[in-house]
């Protein structure tokens, strides 16, 4: 009954349909051929290997040694946080929360392989569609990313929720403060960017980053706390990360793009894990232009007016959306 039912639907499939699905099939013949040719030649290394080695030749350390080093090299990181705020769930679609969950996996892959990681990855709001996604993708992997924080509640819990169960070092007090939070915010901020991590946040020591600012942020300092927007919106939403930094009473602030690439229009809005490279580039590089250009590729810059330099008026809608291709997970 069952097969019947699925025959007669798979009659109905338009032309479109049936071509997309026959790609498919045929994309995932093709991965696992790739997959059985790399085992093939896994295993032709493994064997030459175990031959070098009963003949008494030097080796040199197998593949999955030398990747493990290089991850675990030795690093220097960022004692700065970076916030991704998933708050966001309720106003993307399925396909859209799929991109931004390939995102956020592209994020953690960028901070593991840097020499400079940020020391704090924080993923807040964590809840609805977003969350699912993240379940379903190898096993839950997300809950086994080194180094990350994952809260279903708002970043707002990192001043308010952990103000509230915090208490001043032995015989300290709050002093002349008239509250915990004027307290907070003379003392906190004078403590090591290290130590700064583990106590509440001051508001004033948070940047919002949204290409609806018009500030723009200079520089990147330890101790401070970086949100980006976990949303992938195709530009549908203007200024909701900016209302929604001013409504927490947080700083906002834009990448300098505009200084370095003059020719585009003011709001250049990137994709989160666009935004991620750029943030750890200049943390390893500390130049704003090479980090731009490290993670968007130039031809992007390019891509109306062929053939010649762009200028304004090659940007009239004074929006220019820089959606990356997909990233593989
Ligand atoms: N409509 C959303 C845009 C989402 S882009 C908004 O209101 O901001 C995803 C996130 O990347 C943004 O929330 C922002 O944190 C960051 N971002 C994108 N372009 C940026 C830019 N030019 N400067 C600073 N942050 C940017």
């Amino acid at each position: 009954m069952i097969l019947s039912e699925d025959h007669s639907e798979s009659l109905e499939l338009s032309k479109k349909a049936q071509k997309r699905m026959l790609k498919m099939a045929r994309l995932e013949e093709r991965k696992i051929e790739r997959r059985a040719k790399e085992k093939a030649t896994r295993k032709e290394k493994k064997i030459k290997r175990a031959e070098k080695i009963a003949a008494g030749e030097q080796v040199s350390e197998n593949e999955g040694a030398q990747k493990r080093a290089k991850l675990n090299r030795v690093k220097e990181p960022f004692a700065a946080r970076v916030v991704l705020d998933l708050g966001f769930d309720d106003k993307m679609s399925d396909k859209e929360i799929i991109s931004l969950c390939s995102q956020l996996a592209y994020v953690y892959s960028i901070n593991r392989r840097s020499p400079n990681p940020f020391r704090s990855l924080l993923f807040t709001s964590l809840n609805g569609r977003t969350l699912s996604r993240l379940e379903k993708l190898n096993q839950a992997g997300y809950k086994r990313w080194v180094g990350t924080e994952w809260w279903s509640e708002g970043y707002d819990r990192l001043w308010v929720q952990t103000l509230e169960e915090f208490t001043p070092r032995d015989g300290e007090g709050f002093g002349d403060a008239t509250s915990k939070e004027d307290w907070a915010k003379d003392n906190i901020v004078e403590k090591s960017p290290e130590e700064s991590l583990a106590v509440p946040v001051s508001q004033n020591r948070v940047v919002y980053l949204t290409a609806d600012s018009s500030e723009i942020l200079e520089e990147l300092r330890e101790g401070e706390t970086y949100i980006i927007g976990g949303i992938c919106d195709h530009n549908r939403y203007k200024n909701l990360c900016l209302d929604k930094a001013r409504a927490s009473g947080v700083r906002a602030a834009q990448l300098p793009i505009g200084r370095y690439l003059s020719h585009l229009s003011t709001r250049k809005v990137l994709t989160v894990n666009q935004v991620f490279g750029i943030l750890v580039k200049w943390v390893e590089t500390r130049d704003w232009e090479l980090s731009f250009y490290s993670v968007i590729p130039k031809r992007k810059f390019q891509d109306r007016g062929r053939g010649r330099e762009p200028t304004d008026m090659d940007f009239p809608a004074k929006t220019t959306v820089m959606e990356e291709e997909e990233p593989a997970l």
